[in-house]
């Protein structure tokens, strides 16, 4: 892991600046070895370029060990050195630097910050804008409802981050954006102007106007606070049942038959265990089965574990309502009421409110709609990376996976557009392994047909995860 740096001064940033072109050779090589293309196109042309980097694993793009490794080779300050020895070469009128701006700190973009604390682009300044000063991995939360991780361990400081970073941090909701003036506009702070932006702002859980309205029920999204909403409302229903404790079982409901929704039923029920809560745990969805998009073998892994396990299914009807007066209550579409203490709502992914103050074009899903180069369909330079990204003609999962792929093509397109360049497509791999914690120190694996319920498949998951999250944690 690199350790902390202090902000590169300007002598050291016009040093990097010049010292790029050799750095922008090497890269090149390595892009190389990506496959990704560039063609001799016209600027006009820019998003035509395509690419087929990304048929491989997590672990195999650019690092940022690797880039730091060519920031410190020797030959390249050398250069730059000699260069300055040369007493009769003028310097060139200082231009002001160009505004790259951030926003969210999805997972595209943490991964922009730490390559930028070792390669910043010639005279541009970063801003990143994120809605809490605490950016939160989904991939470790059901494990840490399970016990499995201290709350911390899933949680990356963003001051911090930023400050080694050396990139400009507002903690803020971006809620307008205007493309043709190429302002921010926040709830709080004064609006913002760019040259270039990104926007890597998530998705939240269908149904935002009902799960909005209801104390009982508690949304998944923002990751950032859900611990803290959950410890609330959780706290308050043990305590309730220690005061009285009546032969009634605590009744908590996951919404949300897919990937979260299961994991974090599994994690809850082992956390009830662990309290020796008496509560029973049910998952709902409009879905008739669960895991819809996973091989029948899995699906029939996760059912049997979920019975194992006794947490109950009411699947086929989606919840329409709910009401908090008194005993809370789920009210299905086909009528049935389903009692409900705590409700987890992890069910789909819709766009979050923020988008209807983005000028941008959209899908018929609410999502803005994006090229294959991660830019947006409109003629701005504009990127849009993660799960608030329908990408046009390849529609991909609303999986952080695909978020953490698209951060070397979003990285090199950021690059060239500032300079004028072609811009590079990302091409989205057609599957991806995928780990599903059970909360027991276990995990249901699935890849490429292949499926798997073992201790290793937690230990694989616990490695990957930790490995991801430990980049962006500045202690
Ligand atoms: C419980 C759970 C477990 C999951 N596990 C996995 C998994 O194991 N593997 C997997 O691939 N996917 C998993 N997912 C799905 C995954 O979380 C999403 O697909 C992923 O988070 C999307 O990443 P992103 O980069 O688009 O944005 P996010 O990671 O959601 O980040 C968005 C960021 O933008 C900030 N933000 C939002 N609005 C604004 C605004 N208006 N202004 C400024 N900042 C803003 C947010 O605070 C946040 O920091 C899981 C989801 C959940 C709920």
């Amino acid at each position: 892991m690199p350790t902390s740096r202090p902000d590169p001064s300007p002598e050291d940033r016009r040093r990097r600046a010049t010292a790029g072109e050799g750095r922008a050779k090497k890269q090149a090589e390595k892009t190389s070895d990506l496959e990704i293309e560039f063609a001799a196109v016209k600027p006009a042309e820019a998003d035509e370029v395509e690419t087929d980097a990304y048929e491989l694993t997590e672990g195999d793009f650019v690092e940022e060990g690797d880039l730091e490794a060519e920031l410190i080779e020797d030959s390249d300050i050398d250069d730059v050195e000699d260069v300055e020895a040369k007493p009769s070469k003028p310097e060139p009128p200082q231009l002001p630097p160009r505004q790259l701006v951030l926003i969210g700190a999805g997972h595209t973009h943490l991964q922009i910050l730490k390559w930028w604390q070792w390669h910043s682009f010639y005279r541009t300044e970063l801003t990143i804008v994120t809605a809490f000063d605490q950016a939160a991995y989904s991939g470790m939360l059901p494990s840490t409802l399970a016990g499995l991780y201290q709350p911390d361990d899933m949680l990356i400081d963003m001051p911090k981050l930023c400050q080694q970073c050396g990139v400009r941090l507002i903690v803020d909701r971006a809620n307008r954006l205007d493309p043709e003036n190429r302002v921010i506009e926040f709830a709080h702070q004064p609006a913002l102007s760019f040259d270039v932006a990104s926007i890597n702002i998530g998705s939240v859980p269908a149904a935002e106007p009902l799960w909005q309205s209801h104390r009982i029920l508690i949304s998944v999204k923002p990751l950032s606070t859900f611990l803290q909403r959950f410890d609330v409302r959780f706290r308050e229903l043990v305590e309730q049942w220690k005061m009285a404790p009546g032969p009634e079982m605590l009744q908590i409901v996951v919404v949300g038959a897919g990937a979260a929704g299961v994991e974090l039923a599994l994690c809850l029920e082992q956390h009830k265990h662990e309290l020796e809560l008496p509560a029973d745990v049910r998952i709902v969805d409009g879905n008739p089965v669960v895991l819809q998009d996973y091989s029948p073998k899995t699906i029939r892994r996760i059912e049997k574990l979920l019975k194992l396990r006794g947490i109950d299914l009411s699947l086929g009807s989606p919840v329409v309502d709910c009401d908090d007066e008194g005993v809370g209550t789920l009210v299905l579409e086909s009528g049935e009421r389903i009692r409900a203490d705590l409700v987890i709502w992890a069910a789909g992914a819709s766009p979050p409110m923020a988008l209807r103050g983005f000028d941008l074009p959209k899908t018929d899903r609410g999502f803005l709609a994006t090229r294959p180069t991660l830019q947006t369909t409109a003629d701005v330079p504009i990127f849009v990376t993660g799960d608030a990204a329908d990408i046009e003609s390849h529609p991909i999962p609303k999986a952080g996976v695909y978020a953490v792929r698209q951060a070397p093509v979003l990285w090199r397109n950021l690059q060239n557009c500032l300079e004028d360049r072609p811009l590079v497509r990302f091409k989205p791999q057609s599957d991806f392994l995928r780990i599903l914690s059970c909360g027991d120190g276990t995990a249901v694996l699935e890849f490429k047909g292949f499926t798997s319920h073992s201790s290793w498949a937690w230990a694989l998951k616990k490695w990957i995860d930790l490995g991801w999250v430990r980049k962006f944690q500045v202690r």
